[in-house]
């Protein structure tokens, strides 16, 4: 409540705050967690907690009044609708060259997001944490992320039989005739009730388009995993729709933290300042770099240092579709969940997830998200004028990754005598350049902060989630955003608790 003291406060609910929830608690802490999203715990009129992604209602949006699909486009109709202002799901934040992707309530991205939770090869791992010591990643955190957060393969036989996994094996053919590696890629999902889907034993989830706007059936989110894990401890408390304002010294000790309690319209509804002996910074890549950098650059923290809102990147995120010939439909049935990826990250600087495109209709598409090696890196600065956090990202920085794309797709076109889908983005647009997933860095680890996420200028602020990491992890980034997570947190209870 207003006025409290607690031991540890924690900003948002994703993969970041939600170990350091689980991981204090359990070491004797109590935690108070503060999320701008719902809860998302409550079905709608029609039964459901979310909405499905071919269908987009009040719930699927955060506070815009139209939607804004990641594919605008299809068959050369323009897909978004009007939808009410409501604290929904999906963030689609924009920025001036770049729309920001982001999930909104307790379990943050995890909600949202198509669970692919992939373990960079270790090769790599150099360039994706420069200062952290790989084998403390891989034979520790990784391992303790994985178990976390229920990882697992899907169940190969079943894959090679399913109609609803056409859609991989046509883009495992596409790849392997023109040379590629095809990897398959763990997940989330509980590939028994994606089975009992098939069977039509439990309601459709994944097997019904659900993904985008949250899952109802199979996926397992933080809110099946850590979450439940970290309230279980009877140490933590997770305030909803609380938004965090301020945070600054407090005269006393530890930080006077303000908040605004806001409504489902997004209007705010009330004030509190509660005073934290430490407080976790888990609001996102985007979330914690827009705090820190206000907070530096308007006084509440001044002794942040100029680290802080550098090294953004976009995971090299682009997007793709590719048309078939006839006699390759990827079909009218699709899983949402992908399984698997095309790696041509030490030739071509391009790893790309062979995506679903559940449309309910054969399409004879082939869609891709590209993560790539793009070097651009963008910063964050706070504009007095408005008020607000500017992101300096440009259109044009996207080419490199765009160029990395083509080293697998215009290889695999030229094989099959295909061509690019021009309908899925705009009208004749090929690339969808305009978009992130996997916002990363911001408060970059050993530079905004110490190697364990502990704020240079502050005992007692720390960053917990993927502003640590600069800019790309080769790979999805949610299994790496939670290993680092768990490797800091480790570290803190150590020597600060
Ligand atoms: P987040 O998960 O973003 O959590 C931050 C939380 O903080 C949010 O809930 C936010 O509402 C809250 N917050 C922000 N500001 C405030 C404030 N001021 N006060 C209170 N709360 C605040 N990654 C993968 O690895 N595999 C995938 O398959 C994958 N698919 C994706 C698909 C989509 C559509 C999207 C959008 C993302 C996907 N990602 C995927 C990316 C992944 O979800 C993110 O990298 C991950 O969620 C980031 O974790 P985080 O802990 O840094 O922050």
């Amino acid at each position: 409540g207003d006025g409290a003291r607690v031991q540890a406060l924690i900003v948002g609910s994703g993969y970041g705050g939600s170990v350091t929830a689980l991981r204090l608690a359990q070491a004797g802490v109590n935690v108070h967690v503060i999320e701008q999203g719902m809860s998302w715990d409550t079905p709608g009129s029609d039964g459901k907690i979310f909405a499905n992604t071919t269908s987009p209602d009040y719930r699927s949006y955060w506070l815009r009044t139209r939607t804004k699909a990641p594919l605008s486009n299809f068959l050369g109709f323009p897909i978004d609708k009007d939808v009410p202002k409501y604290t929904g799901i999906l963030d689609a934040e924009e920025f001036s060259g770049i729309t920001v992707y982001q999930g909104r309530g307790v379990g943050g991205g995890s909600l949202v997001n198509g669970g692919m939770a992939v373990t960079p090869k270790r090769e790599n791992f150099g360039a994706i944490l420069p200062s952290v010591n790989p084998d403390e990643m891989y034979n520790t955190y990784y391992p303790r992320a994985n178990a976390g957060l229920g990882v697992t393969n899907v169940d190969q036989r079943w894959w090679e039989s399913t109609q609803y996994y056409q859609f991989a094996r046509v883009g495992r053919k596409h790849a392997q005739r023109s040379g590629f590696p095809f990897v398959f890629v763990p997940n989330v999902y509980d590939w028994d009730y994606m089975k009992a889907e098939e069977a039509g034993t439990v309601p459709k989830s994944a097997l019904a388009a659900e993904i985008l706007y949250g899952n109802n059936g199979g996926k397992k989110s933080l809110a099946k995993t850590y979450l439940p894990a970290a309230l279980a401890t009877g140490r933590v408390t997770i305030s909803p729709q609380h938004r965090v304002t301020n945070v600054a010294p407090a005269s006393g000790g530890g930080y006077t933290v303000s908040m605004e309690t806001i409504d489902t319209s997004g209007n705010v509804t009330g004030v509190k300042t509660v005073v934290a002996d430490k407080v976790f910074f888990a609001a996102g890549s985007v979330g914690t770099s827009k705090l820190l950098v206000k907070f530096r650059d308007t006084g509440s923290l001044p002794n942040l240092n100029g680290e802080v809102g550098t090294g953004w990147g976009d995971n090299g995120n682009v997007m793709c579709g590719r048309a078939n010939h006839m006699w390759d439909p990827t079909g009218a049935k699709q899983s949402s969940i992908p399984t698997a990826g095309i790696d041509n990250w030490a030739a071509g600087g391009a790893f790309a997830e062979v995506a679903p495109l559940p449309t309910g209709i054969e399409t004879y598409a082939s869609f891709y998200l590209s993560i790539t090696k793009n070097p651009n890196r963008a910063q964050f600065s706070y504009n007095a004028a408005t008020g607000k956090v500017d992101l300096n990202w440009q259109t044009a920085w996207k080419q490199p990754a765009i160029d990395m794309a083509k080293s697998i797709f215009d290889r695999i076109n030229s094989t099959e005598g295909t061509i690019y889908r021009t309908d899925l983005f705009g009208t004749y647009k090929i690339w969808g350049d305009h978009l992130t997933y996997h916002p990363l860095g911001g408060a970059i680890l050993n530079k905004a902060t110490d190697n364990y996420g502990r704020l240079k200028g502050y005992n007692g602020l720390y960053v917990m989630d993927g502003s640590l990491i600069p800019g790309n992890t080769s790979v999805n980034p949610f299994v790496t955003i939670t290993a680092l997570a768990e490797r800091n947190i480790d570290n803190i209870i150590t020597y600060d608790v």
